[in-house]
Order: structure tokens, then C-alpha cells, then sequence
């Protein structure tokens, strides 16, 4: 089948669109007609060679929903029609840490080779109609692209009444977002929270702490825009830090410090900035993905309060279990996900897109295939 996809052959080159073929779903595989794609943060980190994910020629892309079009053998959780939401991780359930069902940690052939857009065996299902090269989708998603081919894991059924240019947030800053809040910091209702970087993500941990039942809590950005944004999904205080820092900032709204914060940036100085912003016994979640080698400035005297500092991948989601919880807030009317999408764009104006994203205009901007 041929597909348009969004193709980044090198970080010199670019993403460009180009025309793909994509093979049959063979055993344990799906196949999706994808509907839209969020742009993410990690997008630009692979556009820019920032980023771990370097399996090029790469199908960008990996916040998508779309509709199941086939099935291969051995798939019963999903069929032909059904609405999906693409998920990130899916734990191949046969490792050690799958037996011992922390999934989160899986390290299974199939997640692994995912990651660099491969099947468990290292073959890929699609190929450059120019040259016959093979594509490697974005950690086995690679969902700026019509045609998707996953792991079944990978693929989650939503409510067909849900629009798929919104629930397509799902496959990564919702989940993240929310899962910081849910799976990792666990925040609890009548606690104090920080949020500090309020971007598709950020927006998201606010929306989950307001969901948790925070009393109070405080977006941190340099950005009037996010900031205001953040008000509307549930922020109580917002906080501009350039003139006194992020923990001045947030104690001047709760003094002595929060009793959760997140740093949703990937900037180390800012992570040890809102770490020293919990109150003493508080934890922390560094959601952000900071640059390899750069370690976290933190003065060792701040742990004698009991502070924690927490790590996660992507809120350490579990996606059949993560994704259906999104879907049920969201049709409650208890998750603003309509509000996040800023932008819709048709598949040939992807570039605007990123470069919307780049200039941090938006919350989310979705690429819509059809
Ligand atoms: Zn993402
Ligand atoms: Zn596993």
C-alpha cells in the first residue's frame, strides 16, 4: 500500500514529505489508517539530532489516532474499525519486569527494537517508494504518516464517539502529563503543587493535579500565553520566574515549599530550581528530558529534608491501562483536551506545524491526514 509520510532521511535534510509503501500487518501487528498526529516536543529533538531516537530514514511522528484498517494473525484486542489511540511503550509482557508486573520497566526485545523503529526480528513494513530504502518509524509509531503498521501492545481501542484529533494527545502529553500526577508523584487531593514549564505537557500535569484534587496550584512560565492557558485548565496562582527564580517564585505563593513539584522542561539548572521549590519531605518529578551527560546541580544538604527527586519515562504509562482512564476523563467533561489543540493542519502544511510548535505559539498543533 503506498501512504504519504513525513520523512526524515538526515538532521541535515530534514523532514520532508514523501511517498512510503507500507506492507501487510504480519503476526501480533496492526495496521492503522492514522487520522491525526500531535506535534511533540521529541519531534523537534529528533528534527534537531537531539535526541536518543536516531533510526533515519525515520517516519516522524508519535502522538497519534487513527482507525484499525487490518489485523494480522493473533491480534484479538482490536479489529478492523475499531477508533485507537497509538500508544508509546507497549510492555511486551513477557519479560522480568512484566512478569513482576512493573511494566513501566519493560525491557522486552519487541519494546526494545520499537524504540528504533524495528520489529522484535529488525525488519521494518515500509519502504521509500523512491529508492526502496527502508523507513523506520519514530519508536515504532511514526504517525505523521497516513499508513501506520504497530505492535498490537502499541495499539489501544478508544470510544469511536471521541474525535480522534483530540484523543491522538493521548499517545504522549496527556499521558505523560497526567501520569506524572497519577502514576509517579501520586499526588493526593488538599496537596500543594508546582508546575514549572506549562507547554502541551506541562498543561497536562496541571490538569491532572486539578483532576487529583489539589488545592493550590502554581504554573511557573516565562510565557504570558501558557501561563494563561494554564489558568483555564485548573492553575490557581501563575508565576512569571525571570526576576527572582522558580523558588522564590513559587514560595512567595506557598511558603516553605510545595508538597509536589514537576519540572517540565529538561533543563537541569531548572530541575534543581524546583526540586529545592518542594517543601522539606516533598517530592519532586523531573518529567523533562534533559540534555545526556549534563548532570542535576543539586546541593546535597537539600535531601537531609527528605526530599525526594523522582525520575519517569513519559509518566510511566501503561497504555491499556492509562489510555482508557484519559478517554473516560476526557468524556466526563473532567479533562479539557478540545482547549490543548490550538492548531489543525492538513498533512502538506506539517512544516507549519513544527515550526508553530518550535516557537512555543501553541499548546498542541495536530496534523490531520484526511
Ligand atoms: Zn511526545
Ligand atoms: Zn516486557
Amino acid at each position: 500500500m503506498r501512504a504519504q509520510a513525513v520523512v526524515v532521511r538526515s538532521v541535515a535534510d530534514g523532514p520532508g514529505l514523501e511517498e512510503i509503501e507500507v506492507d501487510e500487518p504480519r503476526h501480533g501487528e496492526v495496521l492503522v489508517r492514522v487520522a491525526a498526529s500531535g506535534i511533540c516536543g521529541s519531534d523537534l529533538h529528533v528534527v534537531h539530532g537531539r535526541s536518543v531516537i536516531d533510526a533515519f530514514p525515520m517516519v516522524l511522528g508519535h502522538e497519534g489516532a487513527g482507525v484499525v484498517e487490518a489485523v494480522g494473525s493473533g491480534v484479538s484486542s482490536v479489529a478492523a474499525g475499531d477508533h485507537v489511540v497509538l500508544a508509546l511503550y507497549g510492555p511486551c509482557g513477557e519479560c522480568g519486569a512484566c512478569r513482576t508486573g512493573r511494566f513501566v520497566l519493560c525491557n522486552g526485545a519487541a519494546r526494545v527494537a520499537a524504540i528504533s523503529g524495528r520489529m522484535a526480528d529488525g525488519s521494518t513494513r515500509m519502504r521509500a517508494s523512491s529508492n526502496n530504502d527502508a523507513v523506520f518509524p519514530m519508536v515504532g509509531i511514526g504517525s505523521l504518516a497516513e499508513l501506520a503498521v504497530l505492535r498490537a501492545d502499541q495499539v489501544v481501542k478508544v470510544d469511536a464517539n471521541i474525535p480522534l484529533d483530540v484523543i491522538c494527545l493521548a499517545g504522549c502529553g496527556v499521558t505523560t502529563g497526567l501520569g506524572a500526577v497519577f502514576n509517579v508523584a501520586d499526588v493526593r487531593a488538599g496537596e500543594t503543587v508546582a508546575v514549572v514549564g506549562c507547554g502541551g505537557v506541562g498543561l497536562n500535569v496541571v490538569q491532572g493535579a486539578r483532576i487529583a484534587g489539589a488545592t493550590t496550584i502554581v504554573a511557573v512560565d516565562t510565557n504570558p500565553r501558557k501561563l494563561a492557558l494554564a489558568e483555564e485548565l485548573g492553575a490557581t496562582h501563575t508565576v512569571d520566574p525571570s526576576a527572582s527564580g522558580v523558588v522564590d517564585a513559587v514560595n512567595r505563593v506557598v511558603a516553605g515549599g510545595v508538597d509536589a513539584a514537576f519540572e517540565v522542561v529538561g533543563v537541569p539548572q531548572l530541575v534543581a530550581e524546583t526540586f529545592l521549590a518542594t517543601r522539606p519531605g516533598g517530592r519532586c518529578v523531573m518529567v523533562g528530558s534533559p540534555p545526556a551527560g549534563e548532570p542535576i546541580p543539586i546541593d546535597g544538604r537539600a535531601l537531609f529534608g527528605e526530599r525526594r527527586l523522582l525520575g519517569t519515562t513519559g509518566g510511566s504509562n501503561v497504555p491499556a491501562r492509562d489510555i482508557p482512564r484519559i478517554a473516560s476523563l476526557y468524556t466526563d467533561g473532567r479533562l479539557d483536551l478540545d482547549t490543548l489543540v490550538s492548531a489543525r493542519r492538513p498533512l502538506r502544511d506539517f512544516a507549519e506545524s513544527i515550526a508553530e510548535t518550535e516557537r512555543g505559539e501553541v499548546a498542541r498543533s495536530v496534523v490531520v491526514m484526511a
